[in-house]
């Protein structure tokens, strides 16, 4: 029969750590800290099995979880000393959601259940303490109305906030046991009228109904827009731990408190966090009182409060002990929950915490240092995407700012755009680039979070909403800008004597907690310290090389400040479109014979060769590829009446003539039609040209330069191996003739790329002709997929909100298709030429799992816009060390 409940407790648990999948992320934590013999309340783990099955039975229940769920609960009872739902000495239990996936407020949790009108008296008098009883069966009032009932939390906090006034008191803690008890008639009538029936007083109606709730919460919105930002499957559904409970709110020596183990945003050692006294549950992340610190030293960054160390000092020593145990027993920094109650610490969580992408490199070489982990596991615990965030500019440090306030510094970077005050706006106004600004942000905003540069609130410590999921997206943040007034209805906030309306600029600075006025420029990223060793370690470990798609000098400058081993790709075509060269350009395509073109041409060679000399001197000692002219001719014609008038100008010919050429070169379907090496073949004089500015620069720098310069000529679009059999030889040639004219000899290859389905069934033949193929993936997928990349996104994100691609396959490779004719391609022209060097050069060479598969693919290099270089020698790595392993496994 099939287990569906798993009970922990007492220094035992059924579950362990590696029965996440079965158990959800907190199930089975709760359970591997029952085991390691820390203080875990009481409780059980209904299954993520059982969510699958409510949802495939109709939502219904599979048969024998009530049983089982009876005798857990019994087993609490037993454990804890009270009984659920007894109204001398009653047990009450929180229902917590937990995925596979940790999925922060995405789903719900109800505490304090199994209070009604006749246990509450009982807690209040086992207690002696009244104040705390109706506090806990308010809180429970509420939050069950809310996620089993269906009344939204708001029409109780109102009440709450007309009770406050009343009695002329700001805090909740300031309302005494008579005004809770009064309140909680108020809930009750509340909840009478809106649901024509009274609030449930049967524990087990409430248990139940609270189950049901989490199972249900699987599919609300908020979990599914969720689900799809962090692609996790719907599939995996959510487990449910029912806890005993443990109180905060139970007077002055009691708290609740969240911690890292470290700082998730700058990585430092240090423990790190935010508690509250007399508090419950997400006080302190919902930023209804301000948060303390936890240690003396986090009073820098966290304000005036008194911290926990000072206030606490007992249960904080003991909190630092359990959370030093945890990072040593998981070996990664850890996000933690717990509560205090009179002075006994409780702890209700842990998981691997969220970090920047700064914290995640610090905390991987650190913990290296601290031989907590090895060279591997810290590479692979960097997510190679997530460099990106390090990769870009910050705040100039020199430029004029104009401070609005001051914030915590939540997620660092820089952020500048218009503001806005609402996520629907911040979704409509994204092209534009939003900072989103919020009183406090709640999971309802976050497709507003991503759809804006930053974020911005008033209100809300550094463990709040706007916090954790700033940083897990990668966006700066500010939270809890106090100072900060916002009119939601007016679209301004002021803070101080500055007014800012809805569509200002404002820049923001993440890691200092800097709000300024307008648009203030931006530095480049250091590239030092902690990430230079992790990835001088990722260098070590892969074996795939990475080159850098590059053609501006500013570019083949950023390449190798990045670390790229050559230029993968070098697109002459992107050096016409200048201003001064475009007319000799345009020339040389509207001529009708081949001398007026040679005359255009000639125009252009020292332009070109001025542009490999640099490219040359930039990349010395490494390879650069360079792709002869690819794209369809009409991409440079002229259009305009004053155009084609400068165009006659240049060539001598009158304008009528050189608009009817415009029109007799115009193609139906340019991608397919005269371009590439189609190019080359009716036009030889236009590939000579080029070959022969590429060996004249060549020669010239390798006077120069102690380092060797190494060109590979790559001729684009090849379908049959005769296409490249003619233009090899008008590259041999044409290197041979500079060679003569120098006497410089420069050692150099010739390849193609790999574009077209024939080219890659054809392999073997081309290959005899090709020292290297470039698979263009680009191309590639575009010509497989029989897809146009321009005109893919009207209807990419239908395919895929219905299953029929997985990805959006220019993003990443589709390797069941395009990967199969890049393996046949390899496998082929290896065979044709053992020592054929193969590489990709798409917008898929930065992509992580497409590195992975070049890997597999037993490809040599790979090739990506400069800014993703890093994101490719980690990855790279990441997939060497995958590989490594599975060749042991299989060994
Ligand atoms: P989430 O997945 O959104 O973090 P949790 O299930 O962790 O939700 O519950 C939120 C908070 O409720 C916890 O951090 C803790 O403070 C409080 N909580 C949950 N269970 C208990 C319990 N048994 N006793 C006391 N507090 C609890
Ligand atoms: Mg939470
Ligand atoms: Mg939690």
């Amino acid at each position: 029969m099939t287990k569906y409940v798993y009970s922990f407790g007492d220094g035992a648990a059924e579950g362990k750590v590696d029965m996440k999948n079965l158990l959800g992320g907190k199930g089975a934590n709760l359970a591997e800290m029952c085991s390691l013999g820390l203080p875990v309340p009481p409780g059980f783990t209904i299954t993520t099995e059982v969510c699958v099955n409510y949802y495939a039975g109709g939502k219904k229940l599979p048969a024998g979880v009530e049983a089982e769920v009876k005798k857990a609960l019994a087993a609490i009872e037993k454990i804890a000393g009270a009984k659920f739902g007894e109204v001398k000495n009653p047990l009450l239990v929180s229902v917590r959601s937990g995925a596979r996936a940790s999925m922060p407020g995405m789903m719900d949790t109800v505490l304090n259940l199994g209070l009604n009108d006749a246990t509450v008296e009982a807690l209040a008098a086992k207690t002696g303490n009244p104040r705390f009883a109706y506090d806990s069966y308010r809180r429970f009032i509420q939050m069950y109305s809310d996620v089993v009932l269906g009344i939204d939390h708001y029409n109780f906090e109102e009440l709450l906030e007309s009770k406050k006034s009343d009695r002329g008191v700001e805090l909740d803690t300031e309302l005494t046991a008579d005004d809770l008890k009064a309140l909680v008639g108020e809930y009750k009538e509340k909840v009478k009228q809106e649901l024509k029936k009274p609030f449930p007083q049967d524990v087990q109606e409430q248990l139940w109904g609270a189950i049901m709730a989490v199972f249900d919460s699987w599919m609300n919105a908020r979990a599914i827009t969720y689900r799809k930002l962090h692609d996790i499957p719907e599939s995996w559904g959510t487990a449910v731990n029912v806890q005993s409970m443990v109180f905060g709110n139970m007077g002055d020596d009691c708290a609740t408190g969240v911690a890292f183990t470290r700082n998730p945003s700058t990585g430092e050692k240090a423990f790190y966090g935010e508690f509250l006294v007399n508090a419950q549950g997400e006080d302190v992340v919902a930023g209804i009182r301000t948060p303390q610190p936890l240690t003396i030293k986090g009073k820098e960054i966290g304000g005036e409060l008194p911290s926990m160390e000072e206030v606490m000092p007992d249960v904080y020593g003991e909190l630092v002990k359990i959370y030093q145990k945890l990072e040593a027993h998981y070996r990664d920094m850890q996000d933690i929950e717990f509560t205090v109650q009179n002075r006994k610490l409780w702890m209700l969580q842990t998981r691997s915490g969220k970090r920047t992408a700064a914290a995640s490199i610090k905390i991987a070489v650190d913990m290296v240092a601290e031989k907590l982990i090895k060279r591997e596991q810290a590479i692979e615990r960097v997510d190679p995407a997530a460099l990106d965030q390090l990769l870009h500019p910050t705040l100039d440090p020199n430029a004029p700012k104009t401070l609005i306030t001051r914030g915590l510094p939540a997620s660092p970077g820089a952020a500048a755009g218009i503001v806005v005050f609402s996520a629907e706006e911040a979704e409509r106004r994204a092209k534009e680039k939003v900072i989103l600004v919020r009183v406090e942000t709640s999971p309802e905003d976050i497709h507003g979070m991503h759809a804006a540069q930053g974020i911005l609130t008033a209100r809300g410590g550094m463990t709040s909403h706007a916090a954790v999921v700033a940083r897990g997206m990668g966006k700066p943040c500010v939270s809890g800008a106090g100072e900060l007034k916002i009119d939601y209805a007016a679209k301004i906030f002021k803070a101080g004597n500055k007014t800012v309306k809805e569509g200002d600029f404002v820049t923001i600075n993440g890691g200092s907690g800097e709000v300024f006025l307008g648009e203030v420029p931006t530095v480049q990223p250091q590239l030092s310290g902690d990430f230079a060793t992790l990835m001088g370690w990722a260098d070590e470990m892969r074996t795939l090389k990475v080159r850098a798609n590059a053609e501006t000098p500013l570019d083949a400058k950023a390449a190798r400040r990045f670390g790229a081993e050559g230029i993968g790709l070098c697109r002459t075509e992107h050096m016409f479109f200048d201003t001064d060269r475009i007319i000799a350009m345009r020339e040389m395509i509207v001529s009708e014979t081949v001398e007026k073109r040679k005359e255009a041409l000639a125009k252009l060679l020292p332009m070109q060769r001025k542009d490999f000399t640099e490219l040359f001197t930039i990349m010395a000692g490494l390879p650069v590829t360079i792709r002869l002219l690819d794209p369809p001719l009409h991409e440079f014609l002229p259009h305009s009446d004053a155009e084609i008038k400068e165009v006659a100008k240049a060539a001598g010919v009158t304008s009528e003539y050189v608009r009817s050429r415009a029109h007799a070169l115009h193609e139906s379907n340019p991608m397919l039609g005269h371009r590439g090496c189609r190019l080359g073949i009716t036009y030889p004089e236009i590939y000579e040209m080029q070959a022969r500015a590429v060996f004249e620069a060549a020669s010239s720098v390798a006077k120069e330069s102690k380092d060797k310069v190494i060109p590979e000529i790559m001729i684009p679009l090849v379908m049959n191996s005769k296409e490249l059999e003619i233009l090899k030889r008008l590259v041999d040639d044409t290197a041979a003739a500079v060679a003569r004219e120098t006497g410089v000899k420069i050692e150099y290859l010739v390849g193609t790329m790999i574009e077209l389905p024939r080219a890659a069934l054809r392999a073997a033949d081309i290959a005899r002709h090709a020292e290297f193929f470039s698979f263009g993936t680009n191309d590639l997928t575009q010509t497989t997929l029989g897809l146009s990349r321009d005109d893919a996104a009207s209807f990419i994100e239908a395919y895929k909100q219905k299953g029929v691609l997985d990805a959006d396959p220019f993003v990443t490779i589709d390797q069941d298709g395009v990967g199969e004719l890049i393996q046949i391609a390899a496998e082929r022209g290896r065979k044709a030429r053992s020592d054929i060097k193969l590489g990709i050069c798409g917008e898929h060479g930065g992509d992580p799992a497409s590195v992975a598969f070049c890997q597999k693919a037993g490809l040599n290099y790979v090739s990506c816009s400069p800014y993703r270089v890093p994101i490719a020698r980690l990855a790279a790595a990441q997939a060497a060390i995958k590989a490594k392993f599975s060749k042991a496994a299989a060994a």
